[in-house]
């Protein structure tokens, strides 16, 4: 069988413990045997950061600005106990942070939905996918925990001499005060990740804040919204038959209740937090959750929600069969592949990675599947536990056919 070309780059991020190890077997079972595999390479294991005083990181970062598309293993984020289990010089900041804030996207997760694990909510059909903006908010809020009676004010002073002053309470008691923020430019990219990922994937966009109760700063993301979605994407939507909708934060959990699933619900950085661990619950287990970050410019990169799978790492290392679930991780390396074929418009590539998807639903359709998902099987639907190598290989099998 021919191989399939590739003309661009796609920016390969490899990364730490089981899910790098995963990295590999994906690597050598479902691409290297049917594309010319054409990336580059940055390896954000946790030693070559180290080794690189973290510069591979930023490196991985502006190539995805160059090239439009990279796919990312999970890696660790090191704390207390890594820096002393890996002898870091430093604490290193989060690969995932230091990315999102070069590229200033929104995060999407999707969940992967199969026959035989049904959602906790009935009639949820078609995945739901969480847009959470992960910048401000409460997240970098300035606290006080006040100590006595005494009066606390809301105060700025512009650059250009623009001064604001109001009483935020005048507390007879001790209490506690927040002062949080966001801006305007954050808020405009927000809304341009979220139409351009309604408009790629043709699904209706709904956006929720509780603009009723805080008139100014929840106003001002829904003004920034519609008056961006007016402007630049309405027309798009209407000729895609899609919608873009905005309610109230109670409103929209009801309706997402009651609702079959398939759009986009895009949330601020709390309700978002929240949110998606809710849906990614109720749809069954992080293991199946994908996650993309897109940046206001359209820049893509590809990622699994779960972590470096730690447990399951230290078990394998100690040459115990590991049973650990590929499926986000292969679906990062099909998102990102797919993408790329549409940008270099190579239709083969696009359908290589349809046929990828296909055969790992097929494979889990038949009832093989990791340990992880067995448990959450329902009745009526037979299922055996293999390990990820054996996983991998019976997905290889269909996919060779679908190719052939
Ligand atoms: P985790 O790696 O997501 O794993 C937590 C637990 O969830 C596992 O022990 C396992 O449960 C289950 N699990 C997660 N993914 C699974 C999979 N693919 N297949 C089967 N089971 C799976 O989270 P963590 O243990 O809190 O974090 C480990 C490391 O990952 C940390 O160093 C953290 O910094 C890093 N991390 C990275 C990212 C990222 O790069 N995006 C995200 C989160 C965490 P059982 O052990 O019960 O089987
Ligand atoms: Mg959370």
């Amino acid at each position: 069988m021919k191989k399939i070309k590739m003309t661009t780059p796609l920016v390969e991020m490899d990364g730490d413990e089981m899910t790098r190890i995963i990295w590999q077997m994906i690597k050598d079972e479902l691409l290297l045997p049917f594309i010319e595999l054409n990336t580059e390479y940055y390896d954000l294991g946790l030693i070559e950061r180290e080794k690189t005083k973290d510069k591979v990181t930023f490196d991985s970062a502006y190539a995805t600005q160059k090239y439009g598309v990279a796919v990312k293993c999970a890696t660790i984020t090191p704390n207390k106990q890594r820096v002393e289990e890996y002898g870091l010089t430093e604490m290193w900041k989060s690969p995932n942070g230091t990315i999102r804030a070069i590229l200033d996207g929104t995060v999407f997760r999707t969940p992967i939905i199969i026959d035989s694990i049904k959602p906790v909510v009935r009639n949820w059909k078609k995945p739901i996918t969480i847009a959470r903006h992960a910048y401000g908010d409460v997240y970098k809020a300035t606290e006080y925990r006040v100590p006595s009676k005494g009066k606390a004010t809301l105060s700025f002073v512009g650059e250009d001499g623009t001064e604001f002053s109001k009483e935020i309470y005048d507390f007879e008691c001790p209490g506690v005060l927040q002062g949080q923020y966001n801006k305007d430019s954050s808020i405009i990219s927000f809304a341009h990740s979220c139409f351009k990922f309604a408009v790629d994937t043709k699904q209706d966009l709904w956006f929720s804040t509780k603009d009723t109760i805080s008139k100014q700063y929840d106003q001002t993301f829904k003004l920034i919204f519609e008056d961006i979605y007016n402007k630049e994407y309405k027309e798009k939507f209407e000729q895609l038959g899609i919608t873009y909708f905005y309610t109230l934060i109670d409103d929209a959990v009801a309706r997402v209740i009651r609702s079959e699933g398939g759009y986009i619900w895009a949330c601020k950085n709390y309700d978002g937090d929240v949110m998606s661990d809710m849906v990614s619950t109720a749809f069954g287990s992080l293991a199946m959750m994908t996650s993309v970050l897109v940046s206001p410019d359209g820049k893509y990169e590809y990622e699994a929600a779960h972590g470096t799978v730690t447990r399951h790492y230290y078990r394998y290392l100690k040459g115990e069969e590991t049973s650990t679930n590929p499926m986000a991780t292969i679906y990062a390396w099909s998102g990102a592949l797919r993408k790329r074929g549409e940008l270099d418009g190579l239709c083969d590539l696009v359908d290589f990675a349809n046929k990828l998807e296909e055969a790992c639903i097929d494979t889990l359709n038949d009832g093989i599947m990791t340990k992880d998902l067995v448990g959450l099987v329902s009745e009526g639907y037979a299922a055996t536990a293999v390990n990820t190598k054996d996983f991998i290989l019976a997905i290889k099998e269909r996919l060779e056919r679908k190719l052939a």
